[in-house]
């Protein structure tokens, strides 16, 4: 199978070209039409496995059709990783005017805010620093009213970590109709949990 058979837009397609991507891996062969379908996403895959790309290339598809607010709101465990997902972001989506920022513990506070009030079309952030905006600037919620995907990265890092309470409050911002696409190297019940709350159809892949 080839990128363009998995629905994906010309432009995509292209640009997985160019950056060497011949054709897809398993997680995006299984998980890219799922997600342009509508459906949540819980996969199992690890590092390596061409994951990022798995859910960047379907949320920056459906950006592409109709950008609008903050369009997709990515968690991650740590800083590095929030950085390397903004870098793979920013190569696939190159071709478009994308607006991606990434929110982390360590930066100034009063500039990330602002950041987040100009509705980027993709916030990349790690649990605790996005509670805390959120908690902080009674503008901030609103930023989210319209988001269209929650991911979940690393996500068995995320819950194991402890970071229930700072996803409580980031599921708060989030309307219901949205896509959840979690990621993770391991099942937990955690996770199982989080995908029977799906309001979504939701289909599970396992490497
Ligand atoms: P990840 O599992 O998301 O951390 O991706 C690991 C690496 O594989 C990244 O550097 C990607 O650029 C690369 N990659 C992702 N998808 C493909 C693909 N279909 N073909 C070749 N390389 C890929």
């Amino acid at each position: 199978a080839s990128f363009s058979d998995l629905g994906l837009a010309e432009w995509a397609v292209q640009t997985c070209q160019e950056l060497g991507m011949k054709k897809p891996t398993p997680v995006q062969h299984h998980c890219i039409p799922r997600i342009l379908a509508g459906e949540d996403v819980l996969g199992l895959a690890q590092t390596g496995s061409g994951k990022t790309a798995a859910f960047a290339l379907p949320i920056l598809h459906r950006l592409a059709e109709d950008p609008y607010g903050v369009f997709a709101l990515v968690v991650t465990p740590t800083r590095e990783l929030a950085y390397q997902l903004a870098e793979q972001f920013r190569a696939l989506g190159s071709c478009l005017n994308l607006r991606c920022a990434v929110v982390v513990g360590g930066m100034d506070m009063i500039n990330q805010s602002k950041t987040l009030m100009q509705r980027p079309h993709v916030i990349i952030a790690t649990p605790g620093r996005i509670k805390v905006l959120i908690e902080e600037n009674p503008d901030i919620p609103a930023v989210f009213s319209k988001t269209k995907f929650l991911v979940l990265d690393e996500a068995d890092r995320v819950l194991d970590v402890g970071f229930e309470e700072e996803l409580r409050v980031v599921f708060q911002c989030l309307p219901n109709n949205r896509q959840t696409l979690l990621f993770s190297a391991t099942m937990t019940s955690d996770l199982q949990t989080l995908l029977e709350l799906s309001a979504n159809k939701a289909y599970f892949y396992e490497a």
